[in-house]
């Protein structure tokens, strides 16, 4: 049998967990960094919570025989992928981003790109009075000061109670959102600007199309550097890299 480590947190991870554990040879384990209070569990072993920075991400790679790392952690999760880069190369031990596309921008879409969550909340006093903010429930700080702007936030959990929010209300839900369901959404609350990150994938995708068909701004976050590495952008293109990993094992 190989270890598979899969670095979860996506719909994307879970897939693959799935997948992955119908390989015969291969013993998968999922873990998950405990954001969320009730995470949807993969397939296979789970563990929850960090594991200390790069140094302790390389003493668990070693401590429980990681054959392989497949990074399917969130596009803007950056700090653990530069950790489990270095950690597998310090271990010699396969790694593999599974990346999904971001979305690209269409000629109807009123985009305003920037760099950050930090930038996206500067920029928002000249364009906006109405927002849809979808940067989940660690990043609302940036907003807290904008007294002049109502936000509608969406979030999968109720943020800390000790937390500075935003002025607005608060929508707990967790997607995959419908087309319809988004469009009534903006129209009800008034929506003039989302401001989204360009996490990809369909799950969350349906708010950018109703933002287009209603002309809707959308301050998109652009996505963090990825480590150098191998990268694929879906779960079927990770089993393939994985099977021949697994097969070249097996050979040698
Ligand atoms: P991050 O900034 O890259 O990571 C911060 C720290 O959280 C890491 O250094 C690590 O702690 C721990 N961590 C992150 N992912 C982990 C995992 N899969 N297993 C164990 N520990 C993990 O990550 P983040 O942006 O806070 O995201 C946390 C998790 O939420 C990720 O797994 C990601 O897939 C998921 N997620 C993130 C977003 C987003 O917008 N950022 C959206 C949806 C889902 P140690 O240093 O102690 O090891």
């Amino acid at each position: 049998m190989k270890r598979l480590l899969i670095l979860g947190g996506t719909g994307d991870a879970s897939e693959l967990a799935t997948k992955a554990s119908a390989i015969p040879e291969v013993e998968v384990i999922t873990s998950l960094a405990g954001r969320t209070r009730q995470p949807q569990t993969p397939v296979g072993t789970v563990r929850v919570g960090g594991f200390g920075g790069e140094a302790g991400l390389t003493d668990y790679l070693r401590n429980a025989q990681i054959d392989v790392v497949i990074d399917a952690t969130h596009p803007f999760a950056a700090q653990i992928s530069f950790h489990a880069a270095a950690a597998a190369a310090t271990c010699k031990i396969p790694y593999l981003m599974l990346v999904r596309p971001a979305w690209e921008r269409c000629s109807d879409d009123q985009w305003i790109e920037v760099d950050s969550v930090e930038v996206a909340a500067s920029v928002l006093p000249k364009l906006a009075s109405r927002v849809f903010l979808t940067v989940g429930r660690q990043q609302l700080a940036p907003f807290a000061s904008l007294k002049d702007i109502w936000f509608l936030m969406r979030l999968i959990d109720p943020p800390a109670p000790d937390i500075l929010i935003p002025q607005g209300v608060i929508l707990c839900s967790r997607g995959p959102f419908a087309l319809e369901d988004e469009r009534k959404l903006l129209i009800e609350h008034q929506i003039d600007t989302i401001v989204s990150k360009n996490s990809g994938g369909d799950a969350t995708k349906a708010k950018i199309i109703a933002a287009r068909e209603l002309g809707v701004k959308v301050v998109m976050v652009k996505r963090p550097a990825t480590p150098i590495g191998e990268q694929v952008s879906d779960a079927d293109n990770a089993i393939e890299w994985l099977l021949n990993k697994i097969y070249r094992f097996l050979i040698y």
